[in-house]
């Protein structure tokens, strides 16, 4: 980190903020400019809050050279990390998985239905939620605890994992219990109470991005999971609001290299929420496995114009199937498989 002390600001006065950093475990090394004194700080900064440092008037400008995510980061961490959900593993350089089901549970029947489904097309996990976050209290908000074991048994008849999403921490004990993969949805991507909770836990964790946050902001949400102690993160791009009416959300596809760069997280790509628009499904899932990406989730519904949620973007079993047939194209020519 480096700080640019003004002009104005006496021996005394600096040497007391110096001090701290000092007291802290950090080095301190300062170049003496002919207007400024300038300050830099070597070692873990994470602790250093710089909004805190430039409210000081002595203070001109606080520039921050590394991240302030630290066991996410590449730098600290080289090799990619693979998350591994009952045999299946989800990162590394080798296998894209496909992770498919509706946007709700609709019923035990309909859920193991699709499930067999997406199996017979490819798909190795099963997602489906539950406990929905949805714009109205008056739409349906999920099954609750009746949708959990509906997908339960539906693992139960495919062997496939499940993936749903948890909306509150007073129900981690049934996701401990019965889920393969927690999913934190958009809406919650910053509920740092509910981050604190599931880090505590060892399950791997689904951490979509937020409708309207920054790539840093979404490492720092996935920093509370690691600093918790739970290394088992999958980060989910799954569109971002922008000014663009057309698309439900505008699919952020920079982030994949982005996100291999900065961090040894795997990342996936929801192209189901990111278009809003079933057609636009699979160009978009094409183009996340050319992206680099490590798998895909999407919606799919035997018959998306009954869904009760989100059925404008859900794919027919049938196309999901071609889907993956097409995508598995791709995949080899970057020499990887699905
Ligand atoms: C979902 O997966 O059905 C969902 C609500 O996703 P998101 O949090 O990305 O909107
Ligand atoms: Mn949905």
């Amino acid at each position: 980190m480096i700080i640019t002390m003004k002009k104005t600001a006496n021996h005394a006065e600096i040497d007391k903020i110096m001090t701290t950093f000092k007291n802290q475990g950090l080095q301190v090394h300062e170049s003496i400019g002919e207007n400024y004194r300038i300050f830099g700080l070597v070692g873990d900064t994470s602790k250093v809050d710089p909004k805190r440092l430039e409210a000081n008037p002595l203070v001109e400008d606080v520039v921050r050279v590394s991240s302030p995510y630290k066991k996410v980061s590449r730098m600290f961490h080289p090799e990619d990390t693979i998350v591994e959900v009952n045999g299946i593993k989800i990162g590394g350089k080798e296998k894209i998985v496909v992770i498919g089901g509706p946007c709700s549970v609709e019923g035990e029947d309909m859920v193991v239905n699709i499930a067999k489904e997406v199996k017979d097309a490819g798909a190795c996990m099963l997602r489906g939620g539950a406990y929905k976050p949805r714009t109205s209290p008056y739409a349906f908000q999920g099954m609750g605890t009746d949708g959990i074991l509906a997908l339960a048994e539906a693992r139960k008849q495919t062997g496939l994992p499940i993936v749903t999403e948890l909306m509150s921490a007073d129900k981690l004990d049934e996701f401990i219990e019965h889920v393969d993969i927690i999913q934190i949805g958009a809406r919650n991507m910053q509920n740092f109470e509910l981050l604190k909770a599931v880090g505590r836990t060892k399950k791997p964790i689904l951490l979509k991005r937020g409708l309207a946050n920054t790539i840093e902001e979404w490492l720092m949400s996935a920093e509370y999971i690691l600093a918790e102690g739970n290394p088992n993160v999958i980060l989910c791009e799954r569109g971002i609001r922008t000014f663009e009416k057309y698309t439900r959300n505008t699919l952020d596809l920079s982030v994949v290299p982005i996100i291999k760069k900065k961090t040894h997280l795997p990342i996936i790509i929801d192209p189901s929420h990111a278009t809003g628009d079933w057609e636009l499904v699979e160009p978009a899932s094409l183009a996340a496995i050319a992206a680099g990406a490590d798998g895909l989730i999407i919606e799919v519904h035997d018959q998306p114009e009954c869904a009760w949620s989100d059925g404008a973007q859900s794919l027919k079993p049938k196309h999901f199937k071609e889907l993956i047939k097409k995508c598995s194209k791709i995949a080899n020519v970057i020499g990887r498989d699905m």
